[in-house]
């Protein structure tokens, strides 16, 4: 399998070089060549099979460059019980008759960005060998919040690579940001960024596409990477657990084989609903895809109108992850959704980049609608949702789990599609415990509660212990408290390698 970029189809590599270099240096983003189809026949077969098996047969059919003991090698030091808090790594939650949770959050820093981020720095490391690099590979990330955590943990100590994340000062919740600033690891590095993610992420694609600094860089014996979700090892981990639900689906007779399921992704980055989308073109049988955004609602009203307007007011809401104005993943949806039209793709980017705006004509438009169906809601159904589900269940969701629930009670609402549903389910709510704790039982309750007091009142209220990780975050001392303009970014990467 070769893959090739978004902006020019003749820009051509393996999948070890797609992981290694993570962004083509015509600033699109590496896709496979081919289409790759399951049978329900192998579906069957992935179906007794426990979630490590699953990932090796899928991830062999993308990265053909790895041999499978090397795949399992990787699967296995990802996927396991040092790491994960289930056997089952991906379980599938059942809510009632019609909707299931994908609990992608049972690992080591509680949200779904650990599906991929556990297993990237081995697909690396691995890739560099492969592709004869000798350089040491240096990590940059923007963080929303919950990815620049689950990269630390990924890469602490992983011989041949530097990790540096970036941060919004104020675009993170307390624990998230409680869980950077006490990260341990020779390897590491964290600063705060004065903006919102958008900013820090334009400072980081800024670093990427400097020729000059990636001279220096070279001179010194350096190699820029990204974990961040337009890298295809992020991507293609995060295409299994949905073959994973929906094998746990058949295995436990809740589906008929063949039978369509619809699937709702709160959204940020397009990165794990695109990851749907690809199980879709791969023959999982999935209805519909549910689009779920909070206020930047930038997405609903593309896939809605088919104009993506970026400029609008940023808003800081209680589902950060999915603060975003820029969803960088939608360029290889567009390039599929095409017919791998490159000239195209890369001219709307260049209009997102200059004029914040681009518009996609009508044909798109309507495979775009077939595929998709998009919805977002505000912090107070939020709360509600959150409340309610609790309520109705006794189960507890958290903020961003709560805006997929809500779009998808819009959904049905709206079409009277009643087919079964798999939302992923994003975060554990203990990450989030500030905001689930205030729709629970209301602001009086939680106004002067430390973070640690607010875990035990939500393990008390829900009936769930304290997921190990945030447990543990009590009494850690602060390693990192480093803060920049978004123009200095640079310069922080630089002292952090130690070159002028
Ligand atoms: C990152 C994140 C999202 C958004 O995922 P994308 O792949 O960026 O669309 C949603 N929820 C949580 C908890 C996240 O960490």
């Amino acid at each position: 399998m070769l893959y090739q970029s978004t902006r020019d189809k003749n820009m051509v590599v393996r999948s070890a070089e797609a992981i290694k270099l993570g962004i083509s240096p015509d600033g699109g983003l590496f896709v496979p060549q081919e289409k790759i189809r399951l049978s329900p026949a192998s579906i069957v077969k992935l179906s007794g099979m426990n979630y490590c098996s699953r990932a090796v047969e899928i991830l062999k059919l993308f990265l053909t460059d790895f041999t499978i003991d090397e795949l399992r090698e990787c699967v296995s030091k990802a996927y396991n019980k040092d790491k994960f808090e289930t056997d089952s790594i991906a379980p599938v939650y059942k809510l009632n008759d019609q909707v299931y949770f994908l609990e992608l959050w049972h690992g080591p820093t509680c949200a779904f960005k650990d599906m991929a981020l556990q297993i990237l720095p081995h697909l690396l490391t691995k890739s560099l060998s492969k592709t004869g690099e000798d350089k040491e590979v240096v990590i940059l990330v923007a963080t929303s919040g919950d990815t620049g955590k689950a990269a630390l943990e990924g890469f602490k100590n992983v011989a041949g690579t530097r990790i540096l994340v970036f941060y919004p000062d104020n675009g993170v919740s307390e624990i998230q940001k409680l869980q950077m600033i006490t990260q341990e690891g020779e390897n590491v590095g964290v600063c705060a960024v004065e903006g919102n993610f958008d900013d820090a992420q334009n400072g980081v694609k800024a670093i990427f596409t400097d020729a000059e600094y990636e001279k220096l860089l070279e001179k010194h014996n350096f190699r820029l990477s990204s974990a961040n979700s337009i890298n295809w090892g992020r991507l293609v981990p995060q295409i299994i657990y949905y073959f994973s639900a929906y094998c746990d689906l058949i295995k436990n007779e809740e589906l008929t084989l063949e039978e369509k399921v619809n699937i709702v992704v709160p959204t940020g980055n397009f990165g794990n609903i695109l990851a749907a989308y690809y199980a879709k073109e791969m023959g999982l049988p999935v209805n519909r895809l549910i689009c779920a955004s909070n206020e930047n609602n930038v997405l609903t009203d593309f896939i809605r109108t088919g104009v993506y307007d970026r400029n609008r007011v940023f808003k800081t809401t209680l589902s950060p992850s999915m603060d975003i104005l820029i969803s960088s993943n939608l360029e290889r949806l567009l390039f599929d959704i095409t017919g791998r039209d490159d000239v195209r793709v890369k001219q709307w980017m260049q209009e997102l980049k200059e004029k914040g705006r681009y518009e996609i004509p009508d044909i798109t438009k309507q495979k775009l609608k077939d595929l998709f169906w998009a919805g977002y809601c505000d912090d107070e159904a939020t709360m509600q949702t959150i409340k309610e589900t609790e309520a109705d269940y006794s189960y507890v969701i958290d903020t961003h789990t709560a805006v997929a629930k809500n779009v998808y009670d819009q959904y049905v609402k709206e079409t009277g599609d009643y087919s079964k549903t798999i939302i992923a389910s994003t975060a554990s709510p203990f990450k989030f415990n500030h905001s689930v704790m205030t729709a629970l039982v209301g602001p009086e309750e939680v106004e002067d509660k430390s973070e640690f007091q607010l875990l035990e009142m939500l393990a008390e209220k829900s009936g769930v212990r304290i997921p190990r990780a945030l447990a543990e975050l009590q009494g850690k001392p602060v390693l990192h408290n480093l803060k920049c303009k978004k123009e200095e970014m640079q310069q922080v990467v630089s002292n952090m390698l130690g070159i002028s």
